[in-house]
C-alpha cells in the first residue's frame, strides 16, 4: 500500500499549531513574531515565493515586513540593509531571498546576517551548528523533510538513505541531518551527483530517496526497490496546452509509475513544497524565544 505523504495538510496543522501558540502568547502579552524578507529585483519565482512566505504569517497571525529593492542595488547598499534588520529589535527573524543578481557576492550577503536572526539557517555559524547536531535554525527545506518523515512515523532507523543532489540548501544539510544521531535520521546515506557513476545501481538499493535534482521526472520505476520511501524536492515546469499558464508542476519523480512501487511517496506538487514555509515559520517562532521576546 502506498501512502502520499500529504505536505500540504502537514502544513496547515503546523501552521494552526504556530497561529494558536501566538495567541496563547498574545494573551500574556508576549509580542506576536515578525519575519522580514528582502528581495532583489524583480525575478518572477522568487516574488511568488516571497509573496508566499508573507500570506501565511499574516494567515497565523505573525508580522512580516517585505523589502523589496530594485535590481540595480549595490552589495554594500543591500548589507546596510541587512545591518538595518540586524539593529532592528523588533524584528525577530529575516531571510534575502535567493538568487541574487549576479552582480551581488551571494556568501558575502549570507555572512552580514546576525545568525541569531537567520531563520533559513544558512550563515556558516548555522551550518557549522547543524553539522555538529547543536540547536540552531535548521535549513527550511531538510527541516520540512525531517517534520514530514516525522509526522507520518517514516521508519529511518538503520535504513539505507540515498540523496540525489549536493546543493548547499538541500541535498548536502540533508545527507548529514540523515546521518545524525536523532530521528528522523540515524539512516546510512549516500550522497550522489552530477558525477556520479551508476546513480540507478546505487537507487536500487535505497530504502529511501530524498531527490533534489532540478530535472522534471528523472527518477524512473526501474531505478528502486519495492517498498521504497520518496522525498521528491525538485518543482520543474512542463509545457502543457491544457492548462490556462501554459505550464504544469512536476517533481524530480515520475510519480505515477515510481508511486506504485513505494511504501510513501510525496507529490509535486503539495508534498515538500508546502513544508518549507512552514518551516521558515517554525524557525521564525524559535527566533522570537531566542531573542527573550
Ligand atoms: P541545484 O539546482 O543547486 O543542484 C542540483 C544538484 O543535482 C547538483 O548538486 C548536481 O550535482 C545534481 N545533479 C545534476 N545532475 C545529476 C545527475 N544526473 N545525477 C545525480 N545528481 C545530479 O539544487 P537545488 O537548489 O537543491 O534544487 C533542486 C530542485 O529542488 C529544483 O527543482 C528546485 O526548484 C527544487 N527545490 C524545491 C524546494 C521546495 O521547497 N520544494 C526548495 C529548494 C529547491
Amino acid at each position: 500500500m502506498t501512502t502520499i505523504l500529504d505536505g500540504k495538510k502537514v502544513s496547515i496543522t503546523i501552521q494552526d499549531e504556530l497561529a494558536e501558540e501566538v495567541r496563547k502568547r498574545n494573551l500574556i502579552g508576549k509580542k506576536k513574531p515578525h519575519l522580514a524578507a528582502i528581495l532583489v529585483g524583480d525575478d518572477g519565482a522568487s516574488i511568488t515565493y516571497v509573496d508566499a512566505k508573507v500570506k501565511a504569517c499574516e494567515r497565523i497571525g505573525f508580522e512580516s515586513t517585505l523589502i523589496k529593492l530594485p535590481e540595480i542595488t549595490t552589495e554594500k547598499e543591500l548589507i546596510t540593509e541587512i545591518q538595518k534588520l540586524n539593529n532592528n529589535i523588533s524584528i525577530d527573524g529575516f531571510i534575502v531571498q535567493l538568487p541574487l543578481p549576479n552582480h551581488i557576492n551571494e556568501q558575502k550577503i549570507i555572512q552580514t546576517i546576525d545568525p541569531k536572526k537567520d531563520v533559513d539557517g544558512f550563515h556558516p555559524q548555522n551550518v557549522g551548528r547543524m553539522a555538529l547536531g547543536l540547536p540552531t535554525f535548521l535549513p527550511a527545506t531538510p527541516n520540512g523533510i525531517l517534520e514530514i518523515l516525522k509526522r507520518y512515523k517514516v521508519n529511518t532507523v538503520g535504513k539505507h538513505c540515498v540523496v540525489i543532489g549536493r546543493s548547499h540548501i538541500v541535498g548536502s544539510p540533508m545527507s548529514i541531518l540523515m546521518s545524525q544521531n536523532y530521528y528522523p535520521g540515524n539512516s546510512t546515506v549516500t550522497i550522489t551527483h552530477s558525477r556520479t557513476n551508476n546513480l540507478k545501481e546505487i537507487c536500487l538499493l535505497a530504502d529511501i530517496i530524498i531527490i533534489a535534482l532540478g530535472k522534471a521526472e528523472f527518477l524512473t520505476a526501474d531505478m528502486v526497490k519495492e517498498g521504497v520511501v520518496i522525498i521528491d524536492v525538485g518543482i520543474n515546469r512542463v509545457t502543457d496546452e491544457t492548462k490556462k499558464k501554459g505550464y504544469r508542476l512536476v517533481g524530480d519523480v515520475k510519480f505515477d509509475e515510481v508511486a506504485k512501487k513505494s511504501s510513501f511517496i510525496t507529490p509535486v506538487p503539495g508534498g515538500v513544497g508546502p513544508m518549507t514555509i512552514s518551516s521558515l515559520l517554525m524557525n521564525t517562532m524559535n527566533a522570537t524565544k531566542l531573542n527573550n521576546h
